[in-house]
């Protein structure tokens, strides 16, 4: 066995399931497909190369590194930076070839400063109020941008509410915008893109523009809990974090397991030592709160989760518990144990923050 796999930990990444959420997600709108953070922490590269394959013609990533990686990967398809670009790193966008975001005035006034640049994706803050320029000097920062020889491909703005039930703010925010479009009139750059994942499964059509939408959690099937995707909408999960159990004991009454002792044994329990910690990207905050899968069933984490190692309880020693044995599959999310948004909710997070979370301890079995 290679040094690397003698590990009892793993990611895996089913890209069949990638391939088929793309598929569920074509057909309304150009999809550009959000793989920052190392595809959501499935592995940028591979999960690029499937969202091409199937036809994508956008990526998108939060950083010039991240879009580095994937065009030393060979990846040639456009490629918008999602980040606010400093004045130091506009060479990189021509080196690299990248779309960039005008992301306010000042960065306006720095891409006309290097005209033609490269192509840019106008933002405009509809309400969000983390980038963009005002909407009231979004025509004006596109048509200045336009006539210095930039070539603007797009005015575009995000929403800060589209998941959740009540659509008010995302539809207010979507007015706004529409209220840039007019200012524009015929000056409006070929493309529009306002939706997120959540907007596109779950809000009607928001423009009525050529419009890419910018999917990112729903291509990794990071709703497979149904909490906002329509019943016609089939989403799968493209990763399940695997440990294995490492050792068995069974602690008497009264003894505690853990740091800090915040879990005590009422009668005699067989306890478990899974080989994931905080250190490989699972939260600390599941400590006496999550689950995972062994053999069908479901046992809870007790007492804290340490860096390296977490312990759950098998129960009563003559209880199912007892068929686990050491080098035993234990699923922290994915098929044969709680979906990635319950052990999220378990931590009180969302299933974005735990698959990007994973650390480069844990290795990603990409197939
Ligand atoms: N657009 C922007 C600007 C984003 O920051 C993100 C992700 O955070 C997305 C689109 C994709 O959102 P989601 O993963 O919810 O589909």
């Amino acid at each position: 066995m290679s040094p690397e796999r003698a590990v009892a930990l793993r990611a895996e990444v089913d890209l069949s399931a990638i391939r088929h959420n793309v598929r569920q997600l074509a057909g309304r709108g150009e999809i550009m497909g959000v793989v920052k953070a190392d595809g959501y922490g499935h592995g940028a590269v591979p999960v690029s190369r499937v969202l091409i394959e199937e036809g994508v013609g956008w990526l998108a990533v939060a950083t010039v590194p991240e879009a580095a990686e994937l065009r030393e990967a060979g990846v040639q398809t456009r490629i918008l930076v999602l980040a606010a670009p400093l004045p130091d790193y506009l060479p990189a966008y021509e080196a690299l070839g990248l779309d960039a975001v005008v992301s306010s005035v000042e960065v306006a006034d720095a891409v006309i400063g290097r005209a033609p640049f490269v192509p840019v994706h106008v933002k405009v803050d509809t309400g969000m109020h983390r980038l963009g320029v005002p909407p009231e000097e979004a025509a004006g920062t596109v048509r200045r941008l336009t006539e210095a020889g930039v070539e603007v491909v797009a005015v575009w703005t995000h929403l800060a509410t589209a998941d959740a039930d009540d659509p008010g703010f995302a539809l207010e925010q979507v007015r706004r915008f529409d209220g840039v479009l007019r200012d524009l009139g015929a000056d409006a750059p070929p493309l529009v893109h306002v939706a997120n994942g959540p907007a596109h499964v779950r809000l009607p059509p928001l423009t009525s523009r050529p419009a890419l939408v910018r999917l990112g959690g729903v291509l990794y099937g990071l709703d497979s809990d149904r909490a906002m995707t329509p019943d016609t909408v089939d989403l799968r999960p493209a990763m399940r974090l695997v440990s294995r159990v490492v050792h068995l004991q069974t602690v008497p009454p009264g003894e505690s397991v853990s740091y800090g002792r915040t879990w005590t044994a009422e009668r005699p329990t067989v306890i478990a030592t899974l080989a994931v910690g905080y250190a490989d990207g699972i939260p600390r905050a599941l400590s006496n709160r999550g689950a995972v899968g062994i053999r069908g069933a479901r046992y809870p984490i007790v007492g804290r989760v340490c860096m390296d190692m977490t312990m759950v309880s098998l129960g009563d020693p003559d209880g199912a518990g007892r068929e686990v044995r050491r080098g035993d599959e234990s699923v922290l999310f994915g098929r044969g144990g709680p979906s990635a948004e319950q052990t999220a909710a378990a931590a009180g997070t969302i299933p974005y923050e735990l698959t990007t979370g994973l650390t480069r301890r844990v290795p990603r079995i990409v197939s």
